[in-house]
């Protein structure tokens, strides 16, 4: 996980020059060596990691408490649910907290709670791939990787700076969101802690597989996940016309994202079971998320990244176009809104209203489209249905007015 800046690109990528002048490649982590090194009701051992757990009890109680999360029950429920299925020994002891957050993100502290953000959830196709990326995320807490990373960062760094910036997290996570972008990236002190090396992020991977191979779910979702990661910040950059360089994304990159896919698909081949077909349990995964997926889609058009909102949204789409993300497809354009977005957007927005699940704003948005192309009577029609679905909107009565003049 965590932090795909340019600076890590670069990284990655001096690191893959310098083992092809060398000639040595970097071996591949096998997921059959991966055992946890952790079992049920572990707590910690020396002095060192009774402080680390001392701090991130604190920062626990920031996040539990913080307005960030996203508090629904039943989905909170169903997140518990799949990390106690590839939790592997230490499921019981995890915790799962959801934070109302677009970033294609989740990270696990020491102490084995973990923040999945809303990001995440959106850019998910089927319960496979959120169970993988949360089996990554508990083969750190089962492999001791904060501990070892936490070890490595004091021997390099003076002591007293590290408590500071522990301290400063746990200020930054109190009440951070309401909609500001710049309090968000006091969450990325938190994440830039919780930054792996590449062994690290290998463990991490191969034993991901293992723990979704065995509680049942077709291991080659973890690599569908990459699939999905690289292909958005590809048309992110491209819509910016600059290289990948977005922060606090999911994963940190060494030595890069496509080497990282194919040793995923590798040993995704080695743990899967032949000749048996998996469920990739998508119908269960948009049940649990229907009620919060246009809140989800929401956030994510509001970025105003059109390259990786139109990534996500046709992703998506794979599985079939609704109302829901032709909506959507529409607000990308009308957000950035230039003067050719103009008529991608109206093109969205009609396309929405073609389906039944379309939400109101669409029909409203379809009559504004209607109403600037003279297309009065049309735009009345549409006004009428948003009406019906939306009584007592704030903009009724001027959507009413609109409608008579
Ligand atoms: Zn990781």
């Amino acid at each position: 996980m965590t932090n795909l800046s340019r600076r890590a690109l670069l990284g990655g990528g001096g690191l893959v020059a310098a083992s092809l002048t060398t000639g040595i490649a970097q071996a591949r982590i096998l997921p059959k060596d991966m055992t946890p090194l952790i079992g049920p009701g572990y707590r910690a051992q020396d002095v060192d990691e009774k402080g680390l757990w001392q701090q991130m009890e604190r920062i626990e109680e920031e996040v539990a408490g913080s307005n960030l999360l996203i508090k629904d029950p039943a989905l909170t429920r169903y997140l518990g649910t799949l990390i106690g299925n590839v939790g592997g020994p230490a499921a019981k002891d995890m915790r799962i907290y959801l934070a109302r957050i677009p970033e294609f993100n989740a990270v696990m502290f020491p102490t084995g709670f973990a923040v999945v953000f809303s990001g995440l959830l959106l850019r998910m196709r089927n319960e496979a791939q959120l169970a993988g990326v949360i089996a990554h995320e508990s083969a750190h807490f089962l492999r001791k990787h904060q501990l070892r990373q936490w070890r490595d960062v004091k021997r390099k760094t003076d002591i007293f700076s590290f408590l500071a910036m522990g301290a400063g997290v746990a200020g930054g996570v109190t009440g951070v969101y309401a909609g500001d972008l710049v309090r968000l990236a006091q969450f990325g002190t938190i994440l830039s802690l919780l930054k792996y090396n590449r062994v690290l992020e290998a463990e991490a991977d191969a034993m991901g597989v293992r723990l979704l191979a065995e509680a049942g779910y077709d291991p080659m979702a973890m690599s569908e996940t990459w699939q999905q990661l690289i292909g958005e910040l590809d048309l992110s950059a491209k819509y910016r016309r600059k290289h990948r360089d977005r922060d606090f994304s999911l994963f940190s990159t060494h030595p890069n994202p496509e080497s990282r896919m194919a040793d995923l698909k590798v040993s995704a081949v080695e743990v899967r079971q032949p000749g048996r077909s998996y469920d990739p349990y998508r119908d269960r995964y948009l049940g649990q998320l229907a009620g919060i997926r246009p809140t989800l889609l929401d956030d994510q058009v509001k970025l105003n990244d059109p390259g990786a909102s139109q990534y996500v949204i046709n992703t998506l789409a794979k599985d079939g176009w609704n109302g829901l993300l032709r909506f959507h497809e529409g607000e990308v354009w009308r957000l950035r809104g230039r003067k050719v977005d103009e008529v991608r957007a109206a093109q969205g927005y009609a396309a929405a209203i073609a389906y039944p699940d379309a939400p109101p704003d669409a029909w409203r948005w379809h009559g504004i489209m209607l109403m600037k192309a003279g297309r009065q009577a049309e735009a009345r029609v549409a006004f009428a249905r948003y009406l019906a679905m939306a009584p007592s909107a704030p903009d009724a009565a001027l959507i009413r007015q609109m409608m008579t003049g």
